[in-house]
C-alpha cells in the first residue's frame, strides 16, 4: 500500500489510453477506450469532446483497479494528446460547442489560401516557424468562429473557451465549471500557428491574422510544472506533465541529446529529432517544433517530418484490396518475394506531408508488368513506409545538416521486422525498438514524475530505456543509390495529380 506510481492518459485519434507506471518506467495496467470519428463530408473529420472526457472519467479508474491500486497511491498524473484537434466549449455549462475538427481534417483550405495569398507566407514562417497549412490548429478555430452561428459574439463576451484536447482535458480534471484550470503546454500551442516559436507565447500578429479573440485563450505554461489539482477520478493528484504526443514519445524514448531521433509508426509516421536549445531554422520541408520545455528551464527544441500514410497503407491492402487478412501478414506475404519485382506505391492518398507538402498530390503505383504478384505489392507497401522515412531524413540533412545514425522507433508496424530491416537498409542507419512500446504514456508520465520528485532527473529516465530490438543495415550503397532514385521518380509522378476547379 506504501508504493507510489505515476498515471498517464494519452488521448489519441481513435482511442484514449490510461497506463499506470512504476518507478522502473514499468507498466503496471493499461485501460483503453475507442471513441466516434464522424466525416461529414469529404476531408472533413470530427470527434465529440464530451464523449472522450467521459471516456477518461471511467478509464482512470479502471487502471486504477487493474493494477490493484488507490488513487492516493498517484503520486502525479501526466497527459499527452493528439495534436492540432480543435475543442471549444462554454465555460458556463462545461459543455462543447461543436464537434471538435481534428489534426487529419482539410476544411480550412480556404483560409490557408487567403494567408498565402495575402503574402502573410513569410510572417507566419518567422513567428512561428510554419508554413501555413491545414495541418494546424488556429485555422480551424478560425473556421469554427466564423461559421458557427453566434460563436465570434460569444467569444468576443469571453464566454467561450478555446483548447487543443489537453486544455479540454486539464480544465474538466480540475474541476471543470467549478473552478477548472485553463491552460496549455508549449507543445501543443506550437501547433498552433498562433504561438511565437521563439518565445513561447501567443502572438498578436498572428491573432490579427487569423482573427482570433484573446479571450478564450489557454495560458501557455512548460511541459512539466504543476498545473492544478485533480477532483474525481483522482482526487487530490497533481496534473504535472502535459505534451503533444509526438513530443511525448520522443520523452518517452528519453531522446534527450541534440540529435537524437525517434519515429513512431502507426496509421501515419512521425519522426522528430532533438536539435538542442537553439530555434531551428529548416528549409519549408520539415517543422521546427518545441520538443519539451520543463518547469523554468529554457526549452529544447525539434524538427519534425510528418508522413501522413504508414500503417494506414497496410489497412488499406487489408480493407480496401483485401490482400492481406490482418495487418501483421503483410509481412509473411512480402517474405515471400526478395524484391518488390519493379513496383512502387507512392500512398499520397489525400497528397503527402512531409518533406514535399503537395495536397494536390493522389496515390500513384508504377512499375507494374504482369510478373507483378500481390506478393510484390505487400513488399511495396511495407517500402513506401521506409522510403516516405528517408525522404524526411535527406531533408533533414539537408536543411539543417544533421545525420542520422540511429533511429528509436515505435508504434503498431514495429512489429513488422522485414520493415525494420528495410527502414535500416535505406536509412543507412541502425533501427532500435525499446522494451516500453507506450511510449506516448511513458513520456507523459516522465514528464509529470519530474515535476513532483518522483524521478530525480533526465539520466535516471535514460537508465530506465531497454532496448528490445536493433537492426543494422545491410543494403549495398549501389542499390541504395539506385532504388532511392526509383522512388523518387515515382514520387514525380504522384505530384499536383488533383486538376485545379473548372
Ligand atoms: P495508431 O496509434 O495511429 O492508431 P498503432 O500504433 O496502433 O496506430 O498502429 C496501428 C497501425 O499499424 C495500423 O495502421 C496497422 O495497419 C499497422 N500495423 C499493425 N501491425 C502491423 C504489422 N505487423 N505490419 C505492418 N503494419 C502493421
Amino acid at each position: 500500500m506504501n508504493e507510489t506510481v505515476i498515471a498517464a492518459i494519452d488521448q489519441g485519434t481513435t482511442s484514449t489510453r490510461c497506463m499506470i507506471f512504476d518507478r522502473q518506467g514499468r507498466t503496471r495496467s493499461l485501460a483503453q477506450r475507442e471513441h466516434h470519428q464522424t466525416f461529414p463530408r469529404p476531408g472533413w473529420a470530427e470527434q465529440d469532446a464530451d464523449e472522450i472526457w467521459r471516456h477518461v472519467q471511467r478509464l482512470v479508474p479502471e487502471a486504477l483497479a487493474q493494477a490493484g491500486l488507490h488513487h492516493r497511491q498517484v503520486a502525479a498524473l501526466g497527459i499527452a494528446n493528439q495534436r492540432e484537434t480543435t475543442v471549444v466549449w462554454d465555460r458556463t455549462t462545461g459543455r462543447s460547442v461543436a464537434p471538435a475538427i481534428t489534426w487529419q481534417d482539410t476544411r480550412t483550405s480556404d483560409i490557408v489560401d487567403d494567408l498565402v495569398a495575402k503574402g502573410a507566407t513569410d510572417k507566419v514562417m518567422a513567428v512561428t516557424g510554419l508554413q501555413p497549412r491545414t495541418y494546424f490548429a488556429g485555422p480551424r478555430l478560425r473556421w469554427l468562429l466564423d461559421h458557427r452561428r453566434g460563436l465570434r459574439q460569444r467569444a468576443e463576451a469571453g464566454e467561450l473557451l478555446f483548447g487543443t484536447m489537453e486544455s479540454w482535458l486539464i480544465w474538466n480534471l480540475t474541476g471543470g465549471l467549478d473552478g477548472g484550470v485553463h491552460v496549455t503546454d508549449v507543445t501543443n500551442a506550437s501547433r498552433t500557428m498562433l504561438m511565437d516559436l521563439s518565445t513561447g507565447q501567443w502572438d498578436d500578429t498572428m491573432l490579427d491574422l487569423l482573427d482570433i479573440p484573446r479571450a478564450g485563450l489557454p495560458s501557455i505554461r512548460s511541459n512539466a510544472e504543476i498545473y492544478g489539482t485533480c477532483v474525481a477520478p483522482l482526487q487530490g493528484v497533481p496534473i504535472a506533465g502535459a505534451l503533444g504526443d509526438q513530443q511525448a514519445a520522443l520523452f518517452g524514448q528519453t531522446c534527450f541529446e541534440p540529435g537524437d531521433a525517434k519515429c513512431t509508426y502507426g496509421t501515419g509516421a512521425f519522426l522528430l529529432i532533438n536539435t538542442g536549445p537553439e530555434r531551428p531554422t529548416p528549409g519549408p520541408s520539415v517543422l521546427p517544433t518545441v520538443a519539451y520545455a520543463l518547469g523554468d528551464d529554457a526549452p529544447v527544441y525539434a524538427v519534425e517530418g510528418s508522413i501522413a500514410m504508414a500503417g494506414s497503407l497496410v489497412q488499406w491492402l487489408r480493407d480496401a484490396l483485401e490482400i492481406i487478412p490482418t495487418a501483421p501478414q503483410i509481412e509473411t506475404l512480402a517474405r515471400s518475394v526478395d524484391h518488390n519485382g519493379g513496383c512502387y506505391i507512392v500512398p499520397a492518398f489525400s497528397g503527402l506531408y512531409a518533406p514535399r507538402w503537395d495536397q494536390d498530390a493522389r496515390g500513384v503505383i508504377v512499375g507494374l508488368t504482369s510478373f507483378v504478384t500481390k506478393a510484390h505489392l505487400a513488399r511495396a507497401v511495407l517500402e513506401a513506409t521506409a522510403w516516405q522515412t528517408w525522404e524526411v531524413v535527406e531533408a533533414i540533412r539537408r536543411d539543417l545538416g544533421l545525420t542520422l545514425e540511429t533511429l528509436r522507433v515505435d508504434g503498431g508496424m514495429t512489429s513488422n521486422h522485414l520493415l525494420m530491416q528495410m527502414l535500416s537498409d535505406v536509412l543507412d542507419a541502425s533501427v532500435e525498438r525499446p522494451l516500453v512500446s507506450e511510449t506516448v504514456c511513458l513520456g507523459a508520465a516522465y514528464a509529470a514524475g519530474l515535476t513532483v520528485g518522483y524521478w530525480s532527473d533526465l539520466a535516471t529516465l535514460s537508465h530506465h530505456r531497454h532496448v528490445a530490438a536493433v537492426w543494422r543495415p545491410q543494403m549495398d550503397a549501389k542499390v541504395r543509390k539506385r532504388e532511392s532514385a526509383q522512388w523518387n521518380r515515382a514520387v514525380d509522378h504522384a505530384l499536383g495529380w488533383v486538376l485545379p476547379p473548372e
